[in-house]
């Protein structure tokens, strides 16, 4: 089946085709590490996951690429305000490295728990500094850059499609249109690709470079990083909607000055997470956290199942309502599992396998075609969740055959299905421990003593099913 996907550049929907047959160079920008990810940041990060799974579930072989901006973002995308990791530094009083080892750290944990797979790839901008020089040098010897006030900036009038992505109009970024602060730019959209002198005191990561000793503008890591580990053309560049105008834009016009040549073919915005009708900003302080979430009962996976119920290019209003029905409905969800779950077991068939004398699961299949085909209309998460609930909710279907596409689906859709029976906050804590003893007896190969908890939990009506990734457990049907 081909995936379509909604290009920004030329603002219309596209079959995907790679550069290489079966092959995936993805690069998603990836977070500034000065303050825990708002759960608008997560929201574009499980749209880049959705995207990756579909694409892996095509059968591509997908090579993502995410950085860690860990210097060099100012407050202000475009070159003004404070450097980010600097004001969390001097406002918690740590340094500038510990702050970004922290913030990644907590980055990737949030990820984890929102079942989101791990970049193939990721790239700390402070470990590519030399590459970082190695580009600006290849901008500045094809003639697109200018030195004033001690920071070397790219020249947009150089540029000849500049703004292509956005859509931006050289004629009126050259009256200026915006208010501009830096003086030393000869057109308000030009960009520093390399800061030497810096606006503050305690500038604490700086390097050695033909420029003078400094830091790089923020742009130019992802150019560099993205050049080095997917090459100088590649198929998908991913961000969020406020990356389309400044940094997108920038990007695009650095690295096709450097190389010559088009860089990126497909590109994928997320649009917002709204709250109050506000964008939820990491830097104006007041944004939500996964952490907070759950403080309000509202599970990581809840919250992706939230973000599964909008498409990825729909604005999203953040609601407590919204989410308790999300969890609700997962909650539902769950519990249907876990009894379709009993079902095939008790029929002792493998999910997939047909029980003799029961329906064939020919219509499943049929879920599953519209799945794919929802799925690859520009990733439409609604309805492929809603042909999940479909198959999930037809009783014409024999269990077996039903579990396994819901088990295919979830490739795509992440909920991580296979583990609800052992998220179950009723099992009591004997019956947890129970559990526990018989793995640590069954780890010691004593499976006699194993058996005797299998029976014992047995005789309390719980049965016990071992899987791959643990053992789970569902109460006996009343009757
Ligand atoms: P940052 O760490 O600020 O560089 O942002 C990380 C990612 O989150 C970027 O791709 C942004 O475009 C995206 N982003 C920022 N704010 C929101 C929001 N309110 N909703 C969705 N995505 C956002
Ligand atoms: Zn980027």
């Amino acid at each position: 089946m081909t995936l379509k996907l909604f290009n920004t550049l030329g603002r219309k929907i596209e079959d995907f085709v790679p550069i290489i047959p079966n092959e995936v160079g993805l690069y998603t920008c990836g977070p500034t590490v000065y303050n825990f990810a708002h759960i608008g940041n997560l929201r574009t990060y499980l749209f880049e996951d959705i995207l990756r799974r579909t694409l892996e579930y095509l059968g591509y072989s997908v090579n993502q690429v995410m950085n860690v901006t860990d210097v060099g973002h100012l407050t202000d995308d475009a070159d003004q305000g404070e450097d980010k990791m600097m004001k969390s530094s001097r406002e918690q009083g740590r340094s500038v490295w510990d702050i970004a080892e922290f913030y990644s750290e907590a980055f990737f944990k949030d990820l984890e728990l929102l079942n989101i797979l791990k970049p193939t790839i990721v790239c700390k901008a402070t470990e590519h500094i030399t590459e970082m020089i190695e580009l600006i040098k290849r901008i500045e010897d094809n003639g697109f850059t200018y030195s004033a006030g001690g920071n070397l900036y790219f020249d947009i009038a150089k540029a000849k499609d500049y703004g292509k992505l956005a859509l931006l109009n050289l004629q009126e970024l050259k009256a200026g249109a915006r208010i501009e602060v830096d003086k030393n730019k000869k057109t308000p959209h030009d960009f520093v690709l390399w800061f030497t002198r810096s606006k503050f005191e305690h500038q604490a990561m700086m390097w050695n470079s033909p420029w003078g000793r400094g830091y790089p503008g923020w742009h130019v890591e992802c150019s560099a990083m993205s050049i080095k580990y997917l090459g100088e053309q590649f198929d998908i560049h991913c961000g969020g909607v406020d990356h389309i105008s400044v940094h997108h834009t920038n990007e695009i016009a650095q690295s096709e000055a450097a190389t010559g040549k088009k860089w990126v073919n497909h590109w994928l915005h997320g649009e917002f997470l709204v709250l109050n009708k506000e964008k939820m900003a990491k830097s104006s302080g007041k944004f939500l956290t996964l952490a907070a979430l759950l403080e309000q009962g509202i599970k990581p996976l809840d919250y992706r199942y939230f973000c599964l119920g909008a498409h990825y290019r729909s604005q999203v209003q953040f609601s407590f309502e919204g989410l308790e029905g999300a969890k609700a409905a997962r909650a539902n969800m769950a519990e249907r599992l876990i009894h379709l779950q009993g079902e095939v077991e008790e029929s002792g068939a493998e999910p997939g396998e047909t029980v003799p004398g029961e329906k064939k699961g020919a219509e499943a299949e049929e879920y599953l075609t519209a799945f794919k085909k929802n799925i690859c209309n520009d990733l439409n998460t609604p309805r492929a969740l809603a042909d999940f609930w479909g198959l999930l909710k037809d009783n014409g279907i024999q269990a077996a055959e039903k579990l396994k596409i819901l088990y295919e689906m979830d490739k795509v859709l992440g909920l991580d299905i296979a583990k609800f029976k052992l998220q179950d906050e009723e099992i009591d804590e004997q019956i947890k421990m129970l559990i526990k003893e018989r793995e640590l007896a069954r780890a010691e190969k004593d499976f006699r003593r194993a058996d005797r908890i299998r029976a014992e939990l047995n005789g309390r009506g719980i049965i016990l099913r071992d899987t791959p990734s643990g053992t789970g457990w569902r109460k006996k049907q009343a009757g």
